[in-house]
């Protein structure tokens, strides 16, 4: 029996099915119950998506699942687009014709601090690991509602959640993607929308990529990034006993300042992220990671370093800096690395752990807060915040 699973709504559609849910299904066609975890192994351990494949089942059922059920029909794969450092875009269609995007980023062992690797606090991962292993970033909407200033992704605005069975789908691709020679190691939930305002179909997804009888991914080496929905923090702490690595967008130690390039903060402020932070049930040894995107004459001065460290003082985190990814039509810039390495410093000085982000897959727009929707009016305008100096 999977040991945290929380309340979750019905399946939609065929992908999104646990096992037990697919021998309730196969029962009801006068199927044996066994045959419920073969389908679900085929489609989430083995990503095979073709009914005609499952060689382990009679081909009456075959036909029946080929006839009954679009399995693969939630999300495909349009293009592809390889970086010159490595880094993997693919570009999704879906069901309805809405274009979203994952990325594929390998992870040489110099570049394990990062989020993007999930730091694995058992020291498990080691450089004798014979395959490159591989982080991938994947969508949770199409759009995104919260509107903050520096990013791409809210632009045009939320047009609607993605499924569970669009989520793990994108997963199931990914690994097909995957170069020889690596290997899908870590799932970041950071690609284009906010994956706590999607939060039914993003628990689904995640009991499904956890699942030891599909892609079995260890619950610590998915991480959750949110801009700091509060209730969806607790609910995530209670469903999956907060195993599944938290990553909080920050990005200002500072309420007022923080409300000026983050919409959320507002019914959210920071006071009440903080405490929301404190409770989550973090097991033993593990750390929050929070996300703090530098931004040139705005965040970055090491006054701020100075107020950050000082708030997260005595909290289990580690801090992941990011350097502005440029967004087209926006003014917001970087630091320079030299402001960077200093607001580094101040933090380090400051008692807390942190990394910056190398950016990634820059030439193909596959950096953090690139990924935007193809082809859709840009309808929000947002309100740049006040830069000093
Ligand atoms: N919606 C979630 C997850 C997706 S964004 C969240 O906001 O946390 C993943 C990370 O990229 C977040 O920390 C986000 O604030 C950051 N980000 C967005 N736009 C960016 C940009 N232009 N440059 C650098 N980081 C950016
Ligand atoms: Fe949405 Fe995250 Fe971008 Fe904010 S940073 S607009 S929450 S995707």
């Amino acid at each position: 029996m999977y040991k945290h699973l929380p309340d979750l709504a019905p399946p939609q559609t065929a992908l999104e099915r646990l096992p037990e849910e697919w021998s309730a299904q196969l029962e009801a066609w006068g199927e044996p119950k066994y045959r419920g975890k073969q389908v679900f192994q085929w489609l989430h351990a083995r990503g095979v998506l073709d009914p005609a494949a499952m060689t382990n089942l009679p081909k009456s059922l075959r036909d029946r699942l080929a006839q009954d059920l679009v399995i693969d029909a939630a999300i495909q794969v349009s293009s592809v687009h390889d970086s010159e450092d490595g880094t993997k875009k693919l570009l999704l269609t879906t069901h309805d014709g809405r274009t979203s995007e994952a990325v594929l980023i390998p992870m040489p062992s110099a570049e394990r601090g990062d989020t993007y690797a999930a730091e694995d606090p058992s020291g498990e991962e080691t450089a004798s690991e014979p395959q490159t292993p591989v982080t991938q970033c994947i969508s949770t909407q199409i759009g995104c509602a919260m509107g903050c200033v520096f990013c791409a992704s809210g632009l045009a605005g939320l047009k609607r959640h993605m499924s569970a069975g669009e989520i793990v789908g994108q997963v199931i691709l990914g690994r097909a993607h995957t170069a020889e020679g690596s290997r899908l190691r870590n799932v970041v939930f950071m690609g284009m929308g906010e994956p706590l305002h999607n939060y039914a179909a993003v628990a689904r997804a995640l009991t499904l990529l956890t699942h030891p009888e599909g892609l079995a991914l260890s619950k610590r080496r998915v991480t959750i990034s949110t801009s700091g929905l509060v209730p969806e923090i607790d609910r995530l702490g209670r469903d999956f006993g907060g195993e599944v690595q938290l990553a909080v967008s920050l990005h200002s130690p500072d309420d007022a300042q923080r409300s000026q390039i983050m919409p959320i903060n507002k019914k959210h402020p920071l006071p009440e992220l903080m405490e929301a932070l404190r409770r989550y049930p973090l097991p033993k040894r593990r750390r929050i990671t929070i996300e703090y995107t530098l931004i040139k004459g705005f965040n970055a001065d090491p006054s701020d370093a100075k107020k950050l460290a000082e708030l997260l003082r005595g909290l289990p985190v580690k801090v992941n800096l990011i350097p502005l990814n440029r967004v087209e039509g926006n003014p917001l810039e970087p630091p320079s690395w030299d402001d960077v390495d200093a607001f580094q410093a101040t933090l380090r000085d400051g008692g807390v752990a942190n990394f910056v982000r190398r950016r990634k897959g820059d030439d193909i727009a596959a950096a953090c807060g690139q990924l935007a929707l193809r082809n859709e009016p840009k309808k929000i305008r947002v309100a740049l915040p006040q830069l000093r100096g």
